[in-house]
């Protein structure tokens, strides 16, 4: 694609990179087939060579956002499909985060999105603010049509709506400690905590530990580890995600300085997403550079790990899993195998939905904020995912479960709670 961009705009290093990444689209299209909100609504400028026009645009004229811009590009789940099409290798995911970003700063939202992304950006990212408005959310639930029909308030009533019927409560067993690898130590890893996961799902990292450990693995649970910054990184707050991602660097290289670290584990992998992303969130912090580099070195996803592990291959256990790949695991990470492999090692019959290419519809906030698309897609996805006439779903994100959960009455659990069962850990509750 050709550009106009003057010297003093490419002075600016994000407009430099932003100007590389579309001068590499070639305009074939075959991004758009692949990309969900083209799939649902069918308008070029919701496909991702739509949204590549529209950000070449904003930032060739150099002007704020206005309110098609913000529109198309609020409606784009950030799931990276078209990443995996694209043939050119349009960087699509960092031209997306610089536009957002550019939102941000240059446009005025109408004050109930205002309101609405204030009030995500103070909550979710904090586990105990986020366990106080669902416990909330429990008791006003049933509020939740009427909420809905208040224009101003209709983001809080689809809030409701997805808010767990009941809350867990704060686990005791992924305090910050370290925790002994069982029989001779073979590695030691951190393992990322985060924000609404430990909320919503406490047993995820309860199984990831207790198999870690149960494999010669020490694991780290640092105090003082948070959100990885992601939610906030989605919506264009660029400030926020950094001073998370910052936070996080620091305390995983005090834990790799005090007794070394083989990876930084990740149980949800849009979390694993952003904080493979660290090296380029920060590169142009002279401080934090080299460090959060180095931190997204580490990362890697649970499965990714244990993948390096060889587990023993278990008898069949005759029950079949539909396993839904996270676009965050097959966009963003392109780990598509190692879950599979893992589940048919230890015992279970994988079955792959049609069109696992395409997004549930959960991507971060998407699904509060764009509620009516979010329906749609998760609508399709459990169609297909029920197809397979499974007993049980496994993923890799808490995004995934959480509004996969709320379209069907399937068993949905993360495939890390599977494989921890098959190697000695407890029935996962639900099964
Ligand atoms: S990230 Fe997903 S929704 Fe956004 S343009 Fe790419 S394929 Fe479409
Ligand atoms: S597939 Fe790649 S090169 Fe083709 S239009 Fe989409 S982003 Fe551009």
């Amino acid at each position: 694609m050709q550009t106009n961009f003057s010297p003093a705009q490419l002075a600016d290093p994000r407009v430099a990179e932003s100007e590389k990444i579309l001068r590499k689209c070639v305009h074939c299209g075959f991004c758009t087939a692949t990309c969900p909100t083209y799939v649902v609504l069918g308008d070029e400028l919701d496909s991702p060579r739509g949204r590549i026009y529209l950000i070449k645009d904003m930032l060739e004229n150099g002007r704020a956002a206005d309110r098609e811009t913000v529109t198309h590009i609020d409606r784009c789940l950030s799931c990276l499909s078209c990443l995996t099409t694209c043939p050119s290798g349009v960087d699509y995911m960092h031209l997306v985060d610089h536009a957002r970003i550019h939102i941000e700063k240059t446009y005025k939202r109408p004050f109930k999105d205002r309101f609405a992304r204030a009030v995500l950006a103070a909550v979710l990212p904090y586990p105990r603010r986020f366990r106080f408005a669902l416990r909330a959310a429990g008791v006003t639930r049933p509020l939740a049509g009427l909420v809905k029909r208040i224009p101003w308030m209709k983001t809080f009533g689809v809030m409701l709506d997805l808010a767990p019927k009941a809350v867990p409560p704060a686990s005791a067993g992924t305090r910050p400690a370290t925790y002994a690898a069982k029989g001779e130590r073979r590695g030691r890893v951190a393992i990322l905590t985060g924000c609404a996961q430990p909320v919503l799902k406490p047993e995820i990292n309860e199984a990831a530990i207790r198999l870690l450990t149960g494999q010669g693995i020490e694991v780290v649970v640092s105090a003082g580890e948070g959100c990885c910054g992601a939610l906030v990184h989605h919506m264009g707050r660029e400030e926020q995600a950094l001073e998370a991602a910052r936070r996080n660097v620091d305390i995983w290289l005090k834990a790799e300085d005090e007794d070394g670290l083989d990876a930084v584990i990740i149980t949800a992998s849009g979390c694993g997403t952003t904080i493979k992303d660290y090296g380029h969130m920060l590169r142009l912090d002279p401080g934090y550079a080299e460090k959060a580099a180095k931190v997204s070195a580490l990362a890697k996803d649970i499965t990714e790990y244990l993948a390096g592990l060889e587990l023993p291959q278990r008898e069949k256990r005759g029950m079949t899993v539909a396993y839904h790949s996270a676009c965050s695991m097959q966009h963003g990470q392109k780990i598509t195998a190692a879950p599979k492999e893992l589940l048919k090692r230890a015992g279970f019959t994988v079955r792959e939905p049609a069109e696992g290419h395409l997004c549930c519809g959960s991507a971060g906030t998407y699904n509060i904020l764009q509620s009516e698309i979010s329906e749609k897609l998760k609508a399709r996805k459990v169609r297909n995912i029920e197809a397979t006439k499974p007993d049980v779903i496994a993923t890799g994100n808490i995004g995934c479960i959480t509004q996969i959960a709320t379209g069907t009455a399937l068993p949905i659990l993360h495939t890390v709670e599977l494989l921890d069962w098959a190697y000695g850990g407890p029935k996962p509750a639900g099964l």
